[in-house]
């Protein structure tokens, strides 16, 4: 339906209108967002904000997904007021940053980013390379259309006026669906080499095919991520892992050479054989999550990411007749501390993969009041999903996976019956031995914020 109501703007509005400055508005039922779709916090934003004299639009992905027919993850609101006017007009509010200031405006639960129309500088402050180190000027809202990275991604949406602008047929890509960046491609790498990567996320995200001039100049200038802050990467990184199609987004960054070489853990995923099938497990598991509108929590996330190289030290530490528990936590910091120099995986996830990988051991203990124990640990769920991959991946028998599934919903007899049973191991420490995969593929693990395991779903051991 949206394709046909676009089509119909299409063949109304000249495309030469279109130029800098001067955007193409579309009305109310022209442009096929509903009003009723945008949060209530978005629209009081506007509403606030327009009351006090200013202009202001949804933009960004907001729209876009509206005008895809897709849920939007967030909105963001891009005004003329400044951060300080932006503060008196809005009642919960307040200024994030320093450099790029921008507002957080509260509505109950939800938060909306407000950012104030920002210039093109022709004088910006950039590196050796080009890359811009300081954009921080304020400017009209034309000059902030154009400094935005896609054509698709700079519709405004005006929700008190029920209006659409459009500065760069960004309205003609989205029904031609296509990727095309604004401006000069190469310049635009270079002034942030990091809209490589968003190319290979939105075109994997919305299918949407790359136009030829955008893709053409990333094969020579990929090398330019080198100079991208370790953050910025890391933000850019768990968006994209995080935007329920992972897996596409990973094959499209292998498609444009952007992974070799450039994001360290990804070669290492992409390149290892062994470490592929447990990482496309469990970005399959994640990205179902995030279809199914369920959590999902980036330590978990990463846990995953970095376990086959933990697992692999962790080996070799046992073989050189290291004990389990200190080998593991050995192998753990050697890891970590690779990482830390080449991608900053923020604190508070750091400590929530430490537990998930510490936690593995544990579940190979069957006997006396350890199991009691570790299903009342705050992380078993996490840990459990992430047992779950690994038997998944043949490197831990499913039994028991299927066990801890079995006790955790037992009540306490059942728990005592099973531990008088006593399982045997049901593999060697650190998945030493492979096993073959069973049956195909099996429940998908769950990334870890949920209360308990699903009851039984397989029995105990006999
Ligand atoms: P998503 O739905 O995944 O959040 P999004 O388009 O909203 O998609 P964000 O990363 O939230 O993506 O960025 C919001 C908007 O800010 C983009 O739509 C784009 O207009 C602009 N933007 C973000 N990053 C860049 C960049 N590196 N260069 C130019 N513009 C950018
Ligand atoms: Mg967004």
């Amino acid at each position: 339906m949206i394709r046909k109501l676009i089509d119909r703007i299409l063949k109304r509005k000249s495309p030469r209108a279109a130029v800098r400055g001067k955007p193409v508005s579309y009305r109310g039922s022209e442009h096929g967002v509903h009003v009723a779709d945008v949060s209530d916090a978005a629209m009081r934003t506007c509403r606030a904000l327009q009351q006090g004299g200013f202009k202001a639009y949804i933009v960004g992905g907001g729209v876009r997904d509206l005008m895809l027919g897709l849920v939007p993850k967030d909105f963001d609101v891009a005004t003329d007021a400044t951060p300080d006017q932006v503060r008196a007009l809005i009642r919960r509010s307040r200024v994030i940053g320093r450099r790029f200031q921008i507002v957080h405006a509260m509505f109950g639960r939800e938060t909306i980013e407000v950012s104030t129309f920002r210039a093109i500088q022709d004088d910006a402050q950039t590196d050796e390379h080009g890359r811009v180190l300081r954009d921080n000027v304020w400017g009209t809202q034309a000059e902030d259309a154009a400094r935005r990275d896609f054509t698709i991604n700079a519709l405004y949406y005006d929700p008190v006026t029920d209006t659409v602008l459009d500065y760069h047929r960004g309205v003609r890509d989205l029904e031609q669906r296509t990727l095309r960046m604004i401006g000069d491609p190469a310049t635009r790498y270079r002034e942030d080499p990091v809209r490589m990567l968003r190319v290979a996320r939105f075109s994997a995200k919305l299918g949407f095919k790359v136009e030829p001039k955008t893709r053409k100049p990333i094969a020579e200038l990929a090398g330019l991520l080198h100079n991208v802050p370790a953050a910025r990467l890391f933000d850019e990184m768990l968006k994209l892992l995080l935007s329920g199609h992972a897996m596409a987004c990973l094959q499209e960054l292998r498609r444009e050479g952007l992974h070799h070489g450039l994001l360290p853990m990804l070669d290492l995923i992409l390149e290892q054989p062994d470490g592929e099938r447990f990482v496309t497990a469990a970005l399959a598991a994640t990205d179902a999550r995030i279809q199914a509108d369920k959590p999902t929590s980036p330590g978990f996330l990463f846990a995953t990411l970095l376990w086959e190289p933990v697992r692999q030290r962790w080996q070799g530490g046992i073989a050189r007749g290291e004990h389990t528990i200190p080998a593991l936590s050995a192998a753990i910091d050697s890891v970590l501390d690779e990482q830390a120099e080449r991608i900053a995986i923020q604190r508070r996830f750091i400590a929530d993969m430490r537990e998930i990988w510490m936690l593995q051991p544990r579940f190979e203990r069957r006997t006396g009041r350890s199991p009691h124990a570790l299903v009342a640990h705050l992380r078993f769920r996490a840990a459990w999903d992430f047992l779950m991959l690994r038997c998944q991946c043949g490197e831990m028998a499913p039994e028991l996976g299927d066990w801890w599934a079995a006790f955790a919903a037992a009540d306490d007899d059942e728990r005592e019956a099973m531990l008088a049973r006593t399982p045997a191991p049901a593999s060697s420490a650190g998945g030493a031995k492979k096993r073959r995969r069973r049956g195909g593929a099996r429940r998908s693990g769950a990334n870890g914020d949920a209360p308990a395991p699903p009851a039984a779903a397989a029995k105990p051991d006999a």
